[in-house]
């Protein structure tokens, strides 16, 4: 098993379905393999649930509202810090089954496990700060406000960070007196089960977190049209983000929708080409692409754009992939499904005539020959109507396209029906400023891609969805508030 694991003891693997405070076989006993994308071979089993299962977990997250809704904020504030240091203790086995589930590097992994523990505490820090305010309706009556919990949310979580998008819906949940009912991708259950189990031991009562596993058609769809569901979290692709709207609508359930994106990188003529090209590749190739809000396209001035290409060329030609436990440069794709996908659109802009400078293959991992890998691949000269440029490929594929003014630029930046994240390389702040306003997106960082942290809002724009998660503005979708009027005359 070691050698399996190269070194890594792979911790017991639960199969069934957390619900109640405990891990339960479900109504139905159909199991599906997890498969280690950095081999292609399968490690564990877990269940299928569905409308039987989602039916236990509602009830179980109800029964779990009741309580959790009248504890303490001070004291919901305590579980959750208790959560952040559990997940510390068990970052290494949590990391494993990240990269065992997802095909990341462990240095990714680790990073996604210790990013889940620091949005416990900060969530953590925000239970006990969810204040209402006073309202001054003169001397006869008095009105004030009450931040409550929303009630029972559902969190649909994607394959591509299953452990910092479980933490970032279900941390600012819990602190406002939310309850859970988590269903992770079918290609990576394991982490929200093995986290569903840490809260529990962390304090967290039982029924308050509980988790299906499942096929998003089956598990994933009971869950979003359910009416006892008072908000869902929803992180996946655009197409999957209608049918949960459409599923939804009869129940008017409130929704966060976090789907794609098409994030461009701007950088102009005077900016330090060696800061962008470094930022360019792992804007695009850190965890293999697999980034809704990754640096997809590279939008460069035409005077540094033969320089500029050079260097990335070469940059990206260094890097090497492989199995995400030896810790290479970029890890595998999710499943080979979506392999398949990636290739189909590279494959096709070839077909196109798409200059594609470096890459554009699938590939396995070099030391062992399996595994599901494609070549970082950077695509030139590309049209903005190419589908390369338009189309949210989630793979190690960078689109570059080159502009001759500020206004070009910017035309260029919104010139998707995304609206996630942009980057601004320049060394004039002026220029940064007016291009940070122009762009439409919600996030915008200048000099640095992966700028910010759990404290700043995500979201998008467009159909990048809608709603904001991270920050104090995530609380706001886990709350209702309701207005007091005493009357004393
Ligand atoms: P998806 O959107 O189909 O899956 C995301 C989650 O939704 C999974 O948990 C899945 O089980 C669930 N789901 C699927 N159908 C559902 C339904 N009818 N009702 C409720 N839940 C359902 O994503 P995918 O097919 O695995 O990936 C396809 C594309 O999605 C990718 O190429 C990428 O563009 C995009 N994607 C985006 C993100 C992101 O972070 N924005 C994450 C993953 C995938």
């Amino acid at each position: 098993m070691k050698d399996r694991f190269m070194g890594h003891v792979l911790p017991e693997l639960p199969e069934g379905h957390f619900i109640g405070g405990a891990f339960v076989e479900g109504r139905s006993a159909r199991k599906m393999e997890s498969f280690d994308p950095g081999t292609g071979e399968a490690f564990g089993c877990f269940a299928l649930g569905g409308a039987g299962e989602v039916d236990q977990a509602l009830r179980a997250a109800e029964a779990g509202l009741r309580h959790w809704r009248r504890v303490k904020p001070a004291d919901r504030s305590a579980v959750l810090h208790q959560v952040a240091n559990v997940i510390r203790a068990n970052a290494d086995d949590l990391a494993l089954v990240e990269v065992l589930d997802s095909g990341k590097t462990l240095a990714e992994a680790e990073g996604d496990v210790s990013g889940a523990a620091r949005i416990f505490d900060y969530y953590a820090g925000a239970a006990d700060k969810l204040d209402g305010r006073a309202v001054d309706l003169g001397p006869a009556q008095t009105g004030f406000t009450r931040r409550e919990p929303v009630g029972v949310t559902a969190h649909v979580i994607p394959w591509n960070y299953p452990t910092s998008t479980f933490a970032r819906g279900v941390a600012p949940a819990l602190a406002a007196g939310c309850s859970v009912v988590a269903k992770p991708a079918e290609t990576t259950p394991f982490g929200a089960l093995l986290l569903a189990r840490l809260l529990s031991e962390a304090g967290v009562p039982d029924g308050v977190v509980n988790v299906v596993t499942g096929l998003g058609t089956e598990a994933g769809a009971a869950l979003v049209a359910d009416p006892r569901v008072n908000h869902i979290t929803f992180t996946g692709s655009v197409v999957t983000g209608v049918a949960v709207s459409r599923a939804a609508a009869p129940n008017v359930t409130r929704m966060t929708l976090e789907l794609g994106g098409k994030s461009p990188l701007i950088a102009c003529a005077d900016a330090d080409p060696e800061k962008v090209a470094e930022a360019a590749i792992w804007a695009i190739f850190s965890n293999a692409g697999q980034i809704c809000s990754a640096g997809s396209r590279l939008l460069l001035d035409g005077a540094i754009e033969e320089e500029m290409l050079e260097l990335l060329t070469a940059k990206t030609r260094a890097l090497r992939f492989g199995h995400g436990l030896r810790n290479p440069d970029m890890g595998a794709v999710n499943s080979e499904l979506h392999l398949s996908r990636i290739n189909a659109h590279v494959v096709a802009a070839r077909d196109r005539g798409c200059r594609i400078l470096t890459g554009g293959q699938r590939a396995v991992d070099p030391e062992t020959g399996k595994g599901w890998f494609f070549e970082p691949t950077v695509i030139a000269d590309l049209p903005p109507e190419d589908p390369v440029v338009q189309h949210e490929i989630f793979g190690p594929v960078l689109a570059v396209q080159r502009f001759e003014s500020e206004a070009e630029a910017i035309h260029l930046a919104n010139g998707t029906e995304f609206g996630l994240q942009a980057s601004v390389f320049s060394r004039d702040i002026g220029r940064a400023m007016r291009m940070v306003q122009e762009i439409d997106a919600g996030s915008v960082t200048v000099n640095d891609y992966w700028a910010g942290g759990i404290e700043l809002p995500f979201g998008g724009n467009g159909k990048s969805g809608y709603g904001r998660e991270k920050g104090l503005e995530a609380l706001d979708a886990y709350t209702t508030v309701k207005s007091v009027a005493i009357s004393h005359a």
